[in-house]
């Protein structure tokens, strides 16, 4: 075997060992962002339910506040029926109370239809809250799991990495690019064993001249089919 290849090939067993070392850990990042836009949208139902509630109970407030006001006024006016000197402005007086308390009728009605209404939107926030504070749950015991996987990858990882540095030393520069490349795009597997003539990498045939130059050892040859970078099977 070519002595380049020889590395690579060394070169490649540390590459698959870090990419087993790495794969899940590299797809944390996608999971968590994931994960957080599902916990993101229950947040906001939780926001707009409880608005619902607010507004529902400030409204009911102002109401309540307009039912008292009318009934001070009804107050007042009785007693000036008390003190009124003529029929015209006892009758005046009369038909003043019948407009107020028509007008703090109409305001209790509406007041306890949304008295009626605040129960249900307060379920519903109730259900939003727990389908929000599980969801929390289920994402902290996500974040937790995924920095004690991390932690305890890194020190194999480091220790891979420092190995492939050693591994990667004296391979030229344009040929370690070449297999970085193909290890990318061809998962995992740049540098293939050739065997009975045929490529391992896309089993298409190696032409004799390759085979020749693969026998050679003297020059690296790549697959062209494939690209991968090849070596004859002992
Ligand atoms: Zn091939």
């Amino acid at each position: 075997m070519h002595p380049s290849v020889s590395k690579l090939l060394e070169l490649q067993k540390v590459d698959q060992e870090l990419r087993s070392l790495t794969k899940d850990i590299d797809s944390l990042p996608a999971e968590e962002a994931k994960r957080r836009k599902n916990l993101d949208v229950l947040i906001a139902q939780t926001t707009a339910a409880r608005e619902v509630v607010n507004k529902t109970e400030l409204d009911t407030r102002a109401l309540e506040n307009a039912i008292r006001g009318s009934d001070a006024n009804i107050s007042k006016l009785n007693e000036r029926l008390n003190t009124v000197r003529n029929n015209a402005e006892y009758q005046a007086t009369l038909f003043q109370i019948e407009a107020v308390r028509k007008e703090r009728d109409a305001t209790q009605e509406e007041c306890l239809a949304l008295i009626e209404g605040i129960d249900e939107q307060k379920a519903t926030l109730a259900t939003a809250e727990a389908a929000e504070a599980e969801e929390q749950k289920v994402f902290d015991a996500f974040l937790a799991e995924a920095e004690q996987l991390r932690a305890s990858r890194a020190d194999s990882i480091a220790e891979v990495k420092g190995r492939r540095d050693a591994v990667a030393e004296g391979v030229a520069e344009d040929l370690l690019g070449t297999y970085e490349g193909l290890f990318k795009t061809r998962d995992g597997m740049a540098v293939c064993p050739v065997e009975d003539n045929f490529c391992q990498g896309c089993y298409n045939k190696v032409t004799m001249n390759d085979i020749a130059k693969l026998m050679g050892k003297s020059s690296v040859v790549t697959c062209g089919s494939c690209q991968r970078i090849l070596y004859l099977q002992a």
